[in-house]
């Protein structure tokens, strides 16, 4: 393989200008694989795919974009990325991202941070995160689709940051196994791609079970939700229920982006679509519930790199040290090896876990993870079929009265920011970049981004490097990905 130019230790770049717009000044790609002349045949034959750098192949390096992984080749590969080979892709990158999905602005990476193509006043914009480097390699042409992974939203943000498509399937679709766990109970691959179209193509090869991965929904459980389906009328170029969540309409949604979301929905009535204002009453305290149990699993996901079993060792404490003197050297490593915000997360994650802690936190917060659940459930036409026979454990009196397909919000409150407004914000205001994505991370449901123009009024303001488009989200019910990849396919 070819390491990208950059030396993995070479700290961010403070000021950098715009006059890198080409591919490679980006910072997508973390390795090149060597080209290979094999003919390759099946559905994906011909087709680059760009993999994010925490999803293992056993071709390229991972790192997760942490030190404590800088030299890591993994002894075997990702299901996702063997079942791509399999019908024929080929795997040409890996992609930059946020260390171990950390971020929403792919900032935090020991490759150095990834830029977007587009540009304000000159300063490149950030390309969301944490599957930065996956959205921009798609973005700006280096490859014909990328995987992601998306734990609290890092497939959606960067696709609404760069104008593409991402898609999150619901969990447990696609395997896990071979992706390096930030929070696993949240974990998902996701697609990115130029079109909705190539989402699918992408999403079909993926879309089976693994008996590898104890999450991978069992093929029992699949036959049940297509069958659920299958019941229901057919949506296929009907008119869809599209609900409008009120609780996402937040004073800081920037006028720009309100602007767009409000001539889709018109466009949308003029097609025949109908509009249902809808409420998530537990949509305000999604956010915090997402940063307190994704630390917690992260916490003790990445308990593992100690520099015995997992990590890159620290070079200045040794391994033969006396049993009195182990602590340095597992301290030193992690130290060394993870980056700030990595070890704000595990530190925030071990705090909410003490016992003097979990009752107020941990649990809290997974309560709150159950009624942004039974919100979903409420709304949505279709029963959740995970839930016992009859598919829902709601009270009929509960139920709205108007029940819908799928939702539409934005993917994100504000344009993309500068990489030089990112360096200045604090920790907490990237983490609210997340307010419209975490919700459906929290109840596993596909969710996907489509970049949709900015109105003609609201382009005269912008300068000529800036984004052209806003990401729109549309969520659906568990298992019903097909229908948010068709009501995608309509507003795209
Ligand atoms: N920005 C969120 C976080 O930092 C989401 C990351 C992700 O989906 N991997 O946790």
């Amino acid at each position: 393989w070819h390491r990208a130019s950059r030396h993995p230790l070479q700290p961010a770049c403070k000021h950098v200008r715009a006059q890198h717009a080409q591919a490679g000044s980006l910072n997508a790609i973390t390795n090149t694989a060597a080209p290979s002349n094999a003919e390759e045949q099946g559905r994906l034959a011909g087709k680059n795919v760009a993999i994010k750098d925490n999803i293992t192949t056993s071709s390229l390096p991972t790192t997760a974009a942490s030190g404590i992984l800088s030299t890591h080749v993994s002894p075997f590969e990702a299901t996702v990325v063997r079942l791509l080979r399999q019908n024929g892709a080929t795997i040409t990158s890996t992609t930059n991202l946020d260390e171990f999905g950390m971020g929403s602005h792919s900032q935090h990476s020991v490759h150095g941070p990834v830029l977007s193509p587009f540009t304000r006043d000159g300063i490149p914009l950030s390309p969301g995160g944490s599957s930065g480097g996956s959205a921009v390699a798609v973005a700006s042409g280096q490859c014909w689709t990328a995987l992601g992974t998306d734990t609290g939203g890092s497939v959606r943000l960067p696709a609404a940051y760069v104008g593409v498509v991402g898609f999150k399937p619901s969990y447990g679709l696609l395997s896990r196994w071979g992706v390096i766990q930030y929070a696993n109970s949240l974990d998902t691959v996701g697609v990115l791609a130029r079109s909705v179209g190539d989402v699918r193509e992408v999403f079909e090869v993926l879309n089976q079970h693994d008996a590898r991965d104890p999450t991978s929904l069992p093929d029992s459980v699949r036959q049940r939700v297509t069958s659920s389906r299958s019941e229901r009328q057919d949506h296929k170029g009907k008119a869809l229920r599209i609900g409008i969540p009120l609780d996402y309409n937040i004073t800081s949604l920037a006028p720009s982006i309100r602007k767009t979301y409000t001539t889709l929905l018109t466009t949308l009535q003029s097609q025949g679509h109908t509009l249902h204002p809808i409420h998530l009453p537990t949509t305000r305290l999604a956010l915090s519930a997402y940063y307190v149990l994704a630390p917690a699993e992260a916490s003790s996901n990445l308990a593992k790199y100690d520099g015995i079993r997992y990590g890159q060792r620290s070079t200045t404490a040794t391994a033969d040290a006396s049993p009195a003197e182990k602590l340095p050297l597992y301290a030193a490593t992690r130290a060394e090896g993870f980056g700030e915000e990595v070890k704000r997360r595990i530190l925030l994650g071990a705090y909410t876990l003490m016992s003097e802690a979990r009752d107020n936190y941990f649990l809290q917060a997974q309560k709150v993870r159950r009624l942004v659940q039974r919100d979903f459930d409420r709304v949505f036409a279709a029963p959740n079929p995970l839930l016992d026979a009859g598919g829902h454990d709601i009270g009929e009196g509960e139920r709205e009265e108007d029940v819908v397909d799928v939702l539409l919000t934005p993917t994100a409150p504000t344009l993309p920011p500068t990489v030089e407004e990112v360096q200045r914000s604090s920790p907490v205001e990237s983490y609210m970049n997340d307010v419209f994505t975490v919700p459906a991370s929290l109840a596993g449901l596909p969710a996907a981004s489509v970049p949709v123009a900015l109105p003609e009024a609201v382009r005269e303001g912008l300068g000529e490097g800036d984004v052209r488009s806003v990401g729109m989200q549309v969520i659906g019910q568990f298992g019903d990905d097909e229908l948010v990849l068709r009501a995608a396919e309509v507003i795209e």
